[in-house]
């Protein structure tokens, strides 16, 4: 969990980082996260603190998620995609792009797996999920579907376009593309872009050279709704207005989760039985997200903050949800290692293990092989 503060110029900024964790207003007092950005910090910097973690996650076979939440202008899309996406501006790329290549690299120097790699971008808006990567059917409303033999714990998007990438520029290739897509065709991109949540997943699928054995993860990387529509629509409730459903209830599933894991923190947290009803069916977005806040998986907030005066008020909103984010993020890090890797039971465990063991052995195998034609040519020089 880590907030990030954009930097401003005009005026003086009212939210400062007094540390590396600790965030601090005049009147409002501190605030302690993981980690704390100051406006010095750039997207490169803080890839290196949050986003490489998850790249390494990843390959260790969790599902792993960065979730970018702020109020609209305070610098979301700036830390996802970098500083003019589609205007060929190369400094300050984002985090996605980091991530991407990133990724590419540790497939490159790793000879023991083989890898396929897909990226999907999609976008909900007024609770509809549409696909940014198909330009026919852009505007058509996918249905979400339960399939636990599917990739991220069983929730599958039906008929989203996937592509294929084999380096990280075909990968941003179609993200600028997906980017294009959220722009054109809108009346109002801004109104849109606002209270949308865009959201990219990239998909690792290793094979074990030795064993065949296949696994899939997924990073998934959001670019959520600017948070204070959330707010100030809720009140607008009773007249009907339009709600971002998926934002507020990202915010109850959170804070259900984060009062459930408190003090019942005993490895359990996501298994209903111990948690009682955690409403991931309320929204879109919590629905897509739920393997990735139950399973075996990691998330990762950056809360995105305006420290002028005038957006205090939001900003004490951002950091509520923040601290509500820290506190469940640890405990399913924590989760997945028990379960997925570290137990002694889990069926995981078990694969992990049988793995290890046959690359064991074909490593004998192969040791004997070399052990046999040194002591056979020995035998032929010897006799001959
Ligand atoms: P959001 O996506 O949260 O609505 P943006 O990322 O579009 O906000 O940021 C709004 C403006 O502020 C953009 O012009 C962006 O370039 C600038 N900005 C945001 N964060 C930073 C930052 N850390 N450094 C420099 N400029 C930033
Ligand atoms: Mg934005």
């Amino acid at each position: 969990m880590a907030i990030r503060i954009k930097p401003i110029t005009e005026m003086i900024p009212q939210w400062t980082a007094i540390t590396q964790d600790k965030i601090s207003h005049p009147d409002h007092g501190d605030f302690k996260f993981d980690q704390v950005f100051g406006p010095q910090c750039d997207n490169l910097n803080i890839f290196h603190q949050v986003g490489a973690d998850l790249v390494d996650k990843l390959f260790d076979g969790f599902n792993a998620t960065l979730i970018a939440y702020g109020m609209t202008g305070s610098g979301k899309t700036y830390t996802m995609l970098g500083e003019g996406i589609n205007n060929n501006i190369n400094n300050n790329i984002g985090i996605v792009e980091l991530c991407g290549s990133y990724i590419f690299d540790k497939t490159q120097i790793d000879l023991d797996n083989k890898y396929n790699i897909t990226v999907s971008y999609l976008e909900i808006y007024n609770e509809k999920i549409h696909d940014l990567l198909d330009v026919v059917k852009k505007n058509e409303d996918l249905k979400l579907r339960s399939d636990p033999a599917q990739v991220g714990g069983g929730i599958h998007v039906v008929g989203l376009t996937e592509k294929r990438c084999q380096d990280c520029n075909e990968l941003m290739k179609w993200v600028k593309m997906g980017e294009l897509s959220r722009k054109t065709g809108k009346t109002d991109y801004n109104t849109r872009s606002s209270r949308s949540h865009a959201i990219i997943q990239i998909k690792l699928i290793t094979t074990d050279s030795f064993t065949g054995n296949i696994r899939s993860n997924i990073l998934s990387l959001c670019d959520l709704a600017g948070s204070e529509r959330a707010t100030a629509q809720l009140e607008r409730r009773k007249e009907g207005a339009y709600i971002n459903k998926s934002l507020l209830a990202l915010g109850t599933v959170i804070s259900k989760l984060s009062v459930e894991s408190n003090g019942k923190d005993n490895g359990n947290v996501g298994s209903s039985s111990v948690m009682g009803h955690i409403p991931y069916r309320d929204s879109k977005l919590t629905r897509l997200l739920q393997p990735s806040l139950s399973g075996n998986s990691i998330v990762t907030t950056i809360c995105t903050i305006d420290p002028r005066r005038e957006a205090s008020a939001e900003t004490i909103n951002t950091l509520r949800f923040g601290s509500r984010a820290k506190n469940i993020s640890l405990s399913i890090s924590r989760k997945s290692i028990n379960t997925g890797l570290a137990s002694g039971n889990g069926a995981n465990t078990n694969e992990l293990e049988k793995d290890r063991k046959i690359k064991e052995l074909a490593n004998l195998v192969k040791e004997q092989e070399h052990i046999i034609r040194d002591l056979t040519q020995e035998k032929i020089q010897g006799g001959g």
